[in-house]
């Protein structure tokens, strides 16, 4: 009860705080000029967000059929006024786009004790909360037998088994619908209940299992039409089933940097000092300046950004690859400074990949801007690095040049390189989400 409330207090404050930020952030964003757009909302539901960027927080949802005033552009983000007039931000593509939409939030109750939430879907995620028998909790989007649900002021995932969801039988039946991005719905509770007609008060004409497979036919309001293997046809409910190739959740497949997820990775750190320059200062020391301002500088774009160590801190190799997996990044930028065995032997930059089909675009098209930096280039190549191999998520590895290189030297411990650096990794990411 008091974690509800609590809740409700935060929320409230960060309405404020995002009117006040929404303001700030005016200046930097393109207005639209004299006539305000106008955009009616086709997308089932659109999350609206504090700022221009799956990072920040949800504030609201719009619905179908909404009508919200577009006050800024940013980043292919458009400033939005409510008709409650409170500000926020949405993804301009979700807008106009009915298939990456989360579903109809709905109202549920926790059904026992000591519920956990988690970050991700996966138990092993970090635990946000934990709720008691009875608590009330909105869900937004189901998949895998997860719901995410609205937590404080952003999300968290439960176990749909731990919540009942209060759908309030439709008395009259809407419109029978075909939802193309459904092929099947697998059962994700147990003894799920066929009928003939939709709604509670139809006939049941079979008992399904959990993880029985149906192929969809059409949609009725908040019943799935579905055809068993048999042959079967009926109705079932869809908060016992988990439509495939249907609506991805908003926060993966980013087509878009103000989309993505970025894990930053600055090489060595701790007791790894990595290389050694000719006056002797180390590579971890740089790597993490530059991870710093890349980090800065996608977070601007928009986009999600997490650091496998954000100060001189050891990290194992394995923790790496590990931590852009727990996220599902998008992409993982491994940082690094080259070293030759005598000084002033080697100079440049080199792109390293492992994955051909996983990594090779990513290299690519990063080491299309690294061109640009004052370092000579050596170009894309194949890596076997610890960090790559292990990698389930798109990654890359930088050598931003060698540390005991006079020429590179110069460049790499310079403000001014690394922000070009950050330039060059943002832009290259940003043709990499198009
Ligand atoms: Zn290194």
């Amino acid at each position: 009860m008091g974690l509800y409330m609590r809740a409700k207090k935060k929320i409230i404050l960060f309405l404020l705080l995002g009117l006040f930020l929404g303001g700030a952030t005016l200046t930097t964003t393109t207005p639209v000029q004299a006539h305000r757009e106008t955009i009616t909302v086709t997308a089932s539901s659109v999350n609206v967000r504090m700022g221009p960027g799956l990072a920040y927080d949800v504030m609201a949802q719009l619905k179908k059929g909404d009508k919200i005033t577009v006050i800024a552009h940013k980043n292919s983000w458009y400033q939005v006024r409510l008709h409650s007039d409170k500000i926020g931000w949405v993804a301009s593509w979700l807008l106009k786009n009915t298939e990456i939409s989360a579903t109809t939030n709905t109202k549920g109750t926790i059904i026992a004790n000591n519920v956990v939430a988690k970050e991700h879907p996966a138990d092993d995620s970090d635990t946000l909360g934990t709720y008691q028998q009875g608590n009330p909790v909105t869900v937004i989007y189901k998949k895998n037998g997860w719901s995410q649900i609205l937590f404080h002021k952003t999300v968290a995932w439960i176990r749909s088994a731990y919540i009942t969801e209060k759908k309030a039988p439709s008395t009259k039946q809407t419109q029978k619908t075909v939802d193309p991005n459904i092929k099947n719905v697998t059962v994700h509770s147990d003894n799920a209940k066929l009928r003939k007609k939709p709604g509670l008060g139809g006939k049941i004409t079979k008992v399904l299992k959990r993880r029985t497979q149906l192929t969809y036919l059409a949609t009725i309001g908040d019943w799935y039409q579905v055809q068993t293997d048999s042959g079967k046809t009926g109705y079932i409910a869809n908060w016992v089933v988990t439509p495939s190739a249907s609506n991805a959740p908003i926060t993966t497949n980013a087509n878009n940097l103000a989309e993505a997820t970025i894990v930053l990775d600055p090489g060595h750190g701790g007791r790894d000092s990595g290389a050694l320059s000719q006056k002797k200062t180390y590579e971890k020391t740089y790597t993490l300046a530059i991870a710093k301002k890349v980090a800065k500088q996608l977070r601007q774009a928009g986009a999600r950004v997490l650091l496998t160590r954000k100060s001189d801190k050891f990290a194992t190799l394995a923790s790496r690859p590990a931590l852009a997996q727990k996220v599902h990044a998008d992409a993982m930028i491994s940082l690094h400074l080259d070293s030759s065995p005598k000084d002033n032997e080697a100079s440049g930059i080199t792109t390293y990949y492992y994955g051909k089909s996983k990594d090779s675009l990513l290299g690519k098209t990063l080491n299309k801007q690294l061109t640009k930096l004052p370092i000579k280039n050596r170009g894309v190549e194949f890596g076997n690095f610890l960090v790559l191999r292990e990698n389930k998520q798109p990654a890359v590895l930088l050598e931003l040049g060698y540390i005991n290189d006079k020429h590179d030297y110069r460049q790499i411990r310079s403000r001014k390189f690394q922000t070009k650096v950050a330039d060059a990794v943002t832009t290259g990411l940003s043709h990499y989400f198009q």
